[in-house]
Order: C-alpha cells, then structure tokens, then sequence
C-alpha cells in the first residue's frame, strides 16, 4: 500500500511549501505549528529563480511575484563611497513588473505566506496551530508526532520543517546543535515615501566592508525597502523577533558608511537584532519514516539570500517522491540524492560569501577574492529531472 498520510511540523515557507505539492498529487496532509497562529511578520526575501520554478510548477508563479519587485544589478558597492565593486547599477524605480520574466525578485515574506496559506487552505489542508513537537516514535508503518500539549498525531510519514532548532534533528543527531555564527542581523523596514532620497542608486544595493554588510531593496509593490545590516560580533543573541535594536546601536555600527545607508537607518527607526546560526551540513536527513528539510536540514548564513529558496525547493522535491515512490526509505533515498549535494554547495557558498565581502581592505577598497557568483546556483530548476 502507498503512502496516504503526511504529517508536517512546522508551517514555514519549506513546510507550507511540500504541504501544497503533496495536496496537489492527491496525499492527505496535516501540518502542526508551534506558533498560535500561521503568520509571518515583518522582513524581506531575495527569491532565487529555483524557488519561482517551484512555484511555477505548482501554478503558482503568477500570484507570488505580483507583489514581488525585480531584483535588478544586485551591484555590491563600496561602503564610504558606495562606488561599484562588482555588478551593475540598475535605476529602476522598484515598481512590479509583469511577472513574466526569468529574473531575481525581492518579496515580503508575508506576502508569499499568504499565497501560500491561502492554497493550502484552497486544497484541504488541516494546520494545527499551538502545536509543539517535542519528539516522536516510530512503529512498522507509523511514525507519529508528540506535541508540549500532551496530544500525539499519527501519519505515514513525519517531515521535520521545524527550523533552525528544529525537534526533529534534535531526536534525529546527536551532539549537534545550531551554530552561533558571530554575526548578528538588524533588520527593519522603511515606507518608500521616507526612503525615496536615500534610493537614488537603484532598487537593490550592497553596501560591503569591514566585518560588515548593509542590503537594502524594495520589495511589496514597491512600497516598502526592507534594511538588512549583518554584523561580525561576539555577543552572542538568539535569533528571531524578540530583541529591539535601538536605532543608536544599528547607527554605532555603521557608523563613517555612506549617507544612504546612515540616511536610511535614521529613517528606520529602531530596528530587530537576530542571531545569525547555522547548522552542521549531515550525509543523511532520514531515519526510518522521518526526515527534514530546509533549516531543519541545513540552516546556512543569508550572505547569497538563498535559505527559504532551498527549503521551498526542499519541500517541492520531497513531495513528487512521496508521490512517486510507496517505499518511504526509498522515497527519502531519492530526496536526499538529489538535494543534499546542492544545498551543501549553496551552504558552503554562503559562508564564502561573507567572508570575502566583510574581509574588504577599506585602504585600497578592493574585495578580498572574487565574490560567489550566485547566478548558476540561483537559476538552478529543481523540478526537472525527478522522473
Ligand atoms: C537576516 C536573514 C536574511 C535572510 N534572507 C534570505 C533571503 O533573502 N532569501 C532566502 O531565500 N532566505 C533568506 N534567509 C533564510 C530564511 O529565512 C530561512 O532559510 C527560511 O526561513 C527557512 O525556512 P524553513 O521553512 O525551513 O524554516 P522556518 O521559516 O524557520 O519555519 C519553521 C517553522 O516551524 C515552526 N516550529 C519550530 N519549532 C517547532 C516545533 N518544535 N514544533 C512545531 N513547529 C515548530 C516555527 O514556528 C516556524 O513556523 C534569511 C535569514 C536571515 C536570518
């Protein structure tokens, strides 16, 4: 008999994600979240083309980049002077465009969250909010979930999609836990109405320099630029939502940069400081009929802005071979075979990423190597060749 029932533990963009592609070939699937409610707040997403090939192959694509803008240059430019270091220039004003194109796109993570949830909801799916994996077990047949609240849930199968400190790989490895990074993230948005003189180098720019790096672009309809400052530090902060950074800190720490980036953190107001942990890459995400996927599997550092877009391609891959294959060993087999190579490379990359940007010598404004060039891993299609 084949698999008929998935469980899913964690409602993020990798879990909702398999969740719909599992819906859409005909598996029976419930999702279980932590959190009291499904939501995303605030914070912006490069989207790499491997996550939009998903979603086109799920009939997505148009609904998700109606409200993403174009990526542009993507130039990385000096952190004084803001002179160009490597890519273009790209004076587009940030606006939409129609969608069509095979391009980078900047999105609201809550924007696609909702795309998302709304299919999910569209194809049946159950979420069950408040629901907290502390561990699970497995019988022939079965592996079920048990929660915080005391309650259990059975299925076929048990995806951990539980992020960076996720449960499952807690039970799954030992001796193995998330990796404080020395780098911290500011993040925050400002309105384009407050941005606009600040923006005059283009929609999307990186600002590089010592043991640091500004991104800002704009993203919901043009309407908003998402701010993100990561910083080499030894004080060690958890990651997520909970931690206010006032403006005074963010400015210290870019304190001498160009008049866009002090401009736009003037603007910003106070903003989020978010620990920046990563995860040992493992030679295997399975045991018996659990497996993971996205940060639960791999959490990497954000220098290339590719995590959400490997576990959206995680979670697409994952489900054609719980459809394809009634073998849930084999099933995970194949899964990993074809993502545990790309997102190692993608991780590695990562890291190079910003130690090559944050290791810039400010005397002869020069980057330290030649930086990732993250187009072939970007434009990566992870729906073919899963026959
Ligand atoms: C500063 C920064 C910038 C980034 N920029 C980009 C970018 O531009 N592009 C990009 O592609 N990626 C980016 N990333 C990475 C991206 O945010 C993550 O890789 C992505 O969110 C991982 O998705 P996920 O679904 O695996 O996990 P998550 O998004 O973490 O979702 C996990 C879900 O599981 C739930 N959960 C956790 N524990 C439990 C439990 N025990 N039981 C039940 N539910 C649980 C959580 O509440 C959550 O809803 C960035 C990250 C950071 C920190």
């Amino acid at each position: 008999m084949g698999l008929a029932k998935i469980a899913i533990i964690g409602a993020g963009l990798g879990g909702l994600t398999c969740a719909i592609a599992l819906l859409q070939r005909g598996l029976k699937v419930d999702v279980f979240e932590a959190a009291n409610a499904i939501e995303e707040t605030g914070a912006g997403l490069t989207l790499g083309l491997g996550a939009q090939h998903v979603f086109r192959a799920l009939g997505l694509k148009a609904k998700v980049v109606a409200t993403a803008c174009p990526a542009g240059g993507l130039p990385f430019l000096h952190y004084r002077s803001a002179a160009v270091l490597l890519g273009d220039l790209d004076k587009g004003d940030g606006a939409p465009d129609d969608g069509e194109a095979n391009i980078i796109r900047h999105i609201y993570r809550a924007d696609l969250q909702k795309v998302l949830l709304a299919e999910f909801e569209k194809l049946g799916g159950t979420a069950h909010t408040g629901k907290r994996l502390k561990h699970y077990s497995q019988s022939t047949g079965t592996a079920s979930a048990h929660f915080s609240d005391g309650s259990q849930a059975s299925a076929d199968v048990l995806i951990g999609a539980d992020g960076v400190r996720s449960a499952a790989r807690a039970q799954m490895v030992q001796d193995d836990s998330p990796r404080f990074t020395n780098h911290v993230a500011y993040r925050c948005l400002v309105p384009m109405e407050r941005a606009q003189k600040f923006m005059g180098l283009g929609r999307s720019a990186i600002f590089i320099g010592p043991g640091r790096t500004f991104n800002r672009y704009t993203m919901a309809k043009g309407t908003v630029v998402n701010l993100a400052g990561l910083v080499e530090t030894n004080e060690e902060v958890p990651e997520g939502w909970s931690i206010a950074a006032p403006q005074a800190e963010v400015m210290r720490a870019f304190g001498g940069w160009h008049p866009d980036v002090t401009g736009l953190i003037a603007e910003a107001g106070d903003s989020i400081k978010w620990g920046l942990y990563d995860r040992a890459p493992l030679s295997t995400w399975s045991e018996g009929r659990v497996t993971m996927l996205g940060d639960a599997a791999h959490a990497m550092l954000p220098f290339l802005g590719m995590g959400a877009a490997m576990a959206i391609e995680d979670g697409y891959v994952l489900a054609q071979m719980l459809a394809q294959l009634s073998d849930a060993r084999e099933a995970f087999a194949r899964y990993e075979a074809l993502r545990i190579t790309r997102t190692n490379e993608v991780h590695a990359a990562s890291k190079r990423q910003g130690e090559i940007t944050q290791s810039i010598d400010p005397d002869n404004f020069a980057l330290a190597g030649a930086p990732v060039n993250n187009r072939a891993m970007m434009e990566f299609d992870p729906t073919t060749g899963l026959g």
